[in-house]
């Protein structure tokens, strides 16, 4: 039984519990809720690997890039690319939210309020400030994956620049490397309960009636982020990186999988770190840098959604917005992205910047809030296939990638 059960690749089993707990949610309904435990169980795992995954992989990766310039030539092109598709992702959104108009026809007393979660302190200068850790063992306490990430990189740089003398330090980070590696693998085997239960819940609780009512905003949000994950990062795969398009996506199934389920880009990086590095051969320094750093600012469905949302605000209470005010949204929204957190229910928070910004009612935020949470799983999904696809091409403009990996991506 047990044998039988480890022959099935693990993102077929992922799939397979994925499917049976969204029929399992919607045959149970919110009773499915008594189960949500086991997905708490699994998402806990995942996350107690966040940080000594990314501080062991990206002090060794960059240690192993070897030279300053060529992590710039790789933290530029990253970057770059992020900032082009997170663009791209913030006009669809409002491309959608104009042509489609959700927000016309709806009746607001229709929607049952969610509540209105409190706005962060979002000026840019606490942005900045945010980024440096006050103290490092803190932010790993707290999980803070930004200022972790400016932190092991300091230290990578430092070995780089310690030539000799840092090259113990290097080996014994190389070490801790190859162990988290392990011990992911190990949490990953929790992956199809954790899906299982997590869906079963989502679908359980939410049920058809939620969605209902706010249908043409959901809908649009699932359409926009498949146009994202399918055109845009389908491109950047078949024609910057000039690799196979569907390797890429069998390679990084369970970290879409993941994402779905636990709306959660900080959370999958364990998986998508595994994904990007085993099931599609992006050298270790790569992928643990582009993975870690894009959980964190590379949020293309997030974008999208903003955008989205605002313009869905607007024609609920009838805001006029120029093309001045259009301009506003799509640099708020992306910069709302960059700062929302890789957790649960980031965007949601981050609306409050945008719809500030071009004076549409924070009030919009409670009547999506009620569905947020099934619109923060597909928009997961897109960030972190983002951060694979972004991965994966700057590997090969890098040469940092064996596709002889890739290929064999059906034995995962
Ligand atoms: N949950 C998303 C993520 O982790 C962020 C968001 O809420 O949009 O990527």
């Amino acid at each position: 039984m047990l044998t039988f059960w480890f022959k099935i690749p693990l993102w077929q089993r992922v799939i397979g519990a994925l499917i049976l707990g969204i029929i399992t949610g919607f045959l149970w309904g919110p009773e499915a809720e008594s189960i949500k435990w086991i997905g708490d169980f699994f998402i806990k795992s995942i996350k107690m690997l966040v940080v000594p995954l990314i501080f062991f992989s990206l002090v060794a990766g960059i240690a192993a890039i070897g030279n300053i310039r060529k992590l710039g030539s790789v933290g530029g092109r990253a970057m770059l690319l992020f900032i082009i598709t997170g663009q791209i992702a913030a006009w669809l959104g409002l491309a959608l939210g104009s042509l489609v108009k959700p927000g016309a026809g709806v009746v607001v007393d229709a929607i049952e309020k969610g509540e209105t979660p409190k706005p962060n302190n979002t000026s840019a200068v606490d942005m900045i400030l945010s980024i440096v850790p006050d103290s490092p063992v803190q932010v790993m306490a707290d999980v803070n994956v930004l200022p972790l990430i400016v932190f092991a990189l300091l230290i990578g740089i430092g070995i780089l620049m310690a030539k000799e003398d840092g090259k113990p330090l290097a080996k014994i980070f190389d070490s801790g490397a190859i162990v988290m590696q392990k011990v992911t693998l190990i949490v990953m085997e929790l992956t199809p309960f954790g899906v299982f239960a997590l869906m079963a819940w989502v679908a359980g609780v939410l049920g058809m009636d939620a969605l209902q009512s706010l249908a043409w905003l959901v809908g649009l949000n699932y359409f926009g982020c498949l146009l994202i994950i399918l055109v845009v990062y389908s491109s950047m795969i078949k024609f910057l990186a000039k690799l196979p398009v569907i390797d890429f996506f069998r390679g990084i199934v369970d970290a879409m999988v993941v994402s779905y389920s636990t709306a959660s880009s900080n959370a999958t990086i364990p998986v998508t770190l595994k994904c990007t590095q085993r099931n599609l051969g992006v050298s270790q320094s790569v992928s643990s840098f582009v993975v870690s750093l894009g959980a964190t600012i590379n949020m293309n469905g997030t974008a999208m959604y903003l955008g989205l949302a605002t313009l869905f605000g607007a024609q609920i209470f009838g805001v006029d917005l120029s093309w001045g005010d259009y301009l506003m949204i799509t640099i708020t929204s992306t910069l709302g992205a960059i700062g929302a957190a890789g957790i649960p229910g980031a965007g949601l928070i981050m609306m409050a910047l945008v719809f500030g910004s071009v004076g549409v009612p924070l009030e919009t935020i409670a009547f999506v809030a009620g569905v947020d949470r099934i619109m923060d799983m597909m928009r997961t999904t897109t960030n972190v296939s983002g951060d694979a696809a972004v991965a994966t091409t700057v590997a090969v403009m890098t040469g940092e990638i064996d596709t002889a990996e890739m290929i064999s991506a059906d034995d995962i």
